[in-house]
């Protein structure tokens, strides 16, 4: 399947520049939606996840669903303040501004397989925060899967060493 078809490109969002990727022009399409997220469980599948781990907020729209499909636990990374329980935290920098994430800190135990999972790899400082947020609780970062990779930022790169995923990429 196409994907490219159902993804809209909104020009200077959110920030004059920018070339948004608005992927709920997918998810509002059920039979791209799915096969979307079946190609992604595939991947994760190969890499035999124990557990799936996505940043807010698309990464729950992409992670949710694969981690359903796979009978495998899912594992949200989110802004401070918005995990109830003991955290770890975790700084980066965005394409555009700066930011940190938390995880919980009983959330992944030593040793599980994890594969990440978001809707789109920029520069990749969202994911590199997450690794060493995964990484510092002992868990095994077997495969990072997104559904767009802007190929120019070369995120990839930062991300090396990794199995890097992605369904469509922009150029
Ligand atoms: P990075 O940390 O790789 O620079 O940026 C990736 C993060 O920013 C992802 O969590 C993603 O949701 C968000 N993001 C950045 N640019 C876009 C975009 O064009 N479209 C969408 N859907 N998300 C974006």
């Amino acid at each position: 399947m196409d994907f490219k078809q159902f993804i809209t490109i909104v020009e200077d969002y959110p920030k004059e520049g920018i070339r948004f990727k608005d992927i709920t022009t997918l998810m509002q399409n059920g039979e791209a939606y799915k096969k979307a997220i079946d190609e992604m469980v595939q991947f994760a599948s190969q890499k035999k996840a124990d557990v799936i781990v996505g940043p807010e907020a698309r990464g729950f729209v992409v992670g949710c669903p694969m981690s359903y499909a796979l009978e495998a636990g899912f594992v949200p990374v989110r802004k401070p303040g918005k995990l109830p329980r003991e955290v770890i935290s975790q700084g980066y920098g965005l394409e555009y501004g700066k930011d940190e994430l938390t995880l919980h800190r009983d959330s992944i135990h030593k040793g599980q397989r994890v594969v990440i999972a978001d809707d789109l790899l920029a520069t990749g400082g969202t994911i590199e925060a997450t690794i060493k947020l995964v990484e510092q609780l002992g868990g095994e970062v077997v495969g990072i899967a997104f559904m767009i990779e802007l190929g120019y930022l070369n995120g990839r790169e930062r991300l090396k060493g990794y199995d890097v995923f992605s369904l469509m990429t922009y150029n």
